[in-house]
């Protein structure tokens, strides 16, 4: 049997477990369907006027950066044929951005769309033959990207998918939003990348949960303020053949789904463009090699769900992790 899970239920791994306090203040919840999933603001109703002006952010940067969508930079840039393409200085400074971190995390490799049409990622999903795979593969590599200020171009048949980068820069940029108004308390959930700002009236953590895999319920939860929470998992967007699972992110060192021992992985940092990032490069690299890169660069916090029920934490969560279900043990 062939499943693919529909992105946008599928997309909110976390799961925000929000109320304002008991106190008075009145809020206001503002739900949109972009970037193929549910988003969420939630701010003081007073404040209302910064989640409009969020959603219409949100919108403007898909018609930039969206893979699928004819017109934006992305999508003329995929199909530009190796001519240089004028886009947006907006999408040069992201795809810059994108570059960086890509040399710093090469599983982080935004120029797989090939294979993931291959694959069917973005359509009805099936098991490609190896050979095609390999083909796909010969074609991707972001040293064929080059980005200059105001164009870009692409050579060699690779294509981009920001798919693991945007939403994470979406929330960054509702993040200041949220500050050039003067908001002092807000819950984002851009589909499974989680901003939290400020803490309850009462002075009291939002909790932000992890959800249990292939449940709907939540298997621990993490406090924080101001802080991006982003998760990267296997079993929300996948699909099944020949009784195996294959999920939607690549392994660019081989052109299949990657399988690193994870169920998911959560990121936290206070820079969410960066948090979308590491959880999907995490995801790839499996919980050693990421626990070693957290180590050397001491750039976030992680929670790692391995399909073995483990749960791996890093030592600056040890006070702010609580795990609810018995069926997971809190690995040392
Ligand atoms: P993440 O781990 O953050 O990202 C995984 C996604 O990144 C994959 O789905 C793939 O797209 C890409 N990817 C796979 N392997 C790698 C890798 N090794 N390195 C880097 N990236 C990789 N989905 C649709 O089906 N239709 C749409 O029209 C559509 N429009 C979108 C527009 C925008 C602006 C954005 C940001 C997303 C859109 N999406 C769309 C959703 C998108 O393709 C992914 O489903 C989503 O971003 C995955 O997010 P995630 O948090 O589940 O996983
Ligand atoms: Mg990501």
């Amino acid at each position: 049997m062939k499943r693919l899970l529909a992105a946008f239920s599928a997309l909110l791994l976390l799961l925000s477990l929000f109320s304002f306090g008991s106190c008075s203040e009145q809020t206001v919840t503002k739900s949109f369907f972009a970037m193929n999933t549910y988003c969420t603001v939630t701010v003081p109703a007073k404040n209302a006027d910064a989640a409009d002006e969020i959603i219409r952010r949100v919108n403007a940067l898909e018609a930039l950066l969206s893979v699928s969508r004819e017109g934006s930079d992305i999508y003329r840039l995929n199909y530009s044929d190796g001519e240089q393409t004028p886009i947006d200085n907006e999408t040069a400074l992201l795809l810059k951005r994108a570059l960086e971190l890509n040399s710093l995390l090469p599983a982080f490799d935004f120029s797989l769309f090939r294979l993931s049409l291959l694959w069917g990622f973005f359509a009805t999903p099936s098991v490609p033959d190896d050979a095609d795979i390999k083909s796909a593969l010969s074609h991707c590599g972001t040293d064929k990207l080059t980005v200059g200020d105001g164009f870009a171009s692409l050579s060699g048949g690779a294509m981009l998918d920001l798919g693991a980068i945007a939403k994470g820069y979406a929330a960054d940029e509702a993040s200041k939003i949220l500050l050039s108004h003067g908001v002092e308390r807000a819950l984002l959930n851009f589909g499974g990348n989680v901003f939290v700002l400020g803490t309850k009236q009462s002075g009291a953590d939002y909790k932000v949960g992890i959800k249990k895999p292939y449940t709907e319920e939540i298997l621990a939860t993490l406090t924080g303020k101001d802080l991006f929470y982003v998760t990267s998992g296997s079993y929300e967007r996948y699909f099944t053949e020949g009784g195996k699972n294959y999920c939607h992110i690549i392994d660019p060192k081989t052109g299949y789904p990657a399988e690193s021992g994870l169920y998911s992985v959560t990121v936290v940092c206070e820079d969410g463009t960066l948090a979308d990032v590491l959880s999907t490069a995490f995801f790839i690299m499996g919980a050693e090699a990421s626990l070693d890169f957290i180590n050397e660069t001491h750039l976030c916090e992680a929670v790692f769900v391995t399909s073995g029920n483990e749960v791996i934490i890093t030592d600056g969560l040890k006070d702010r992790f609580t795990l609810l279900s018995s069926d997971y043990a809190l690995k040392d």
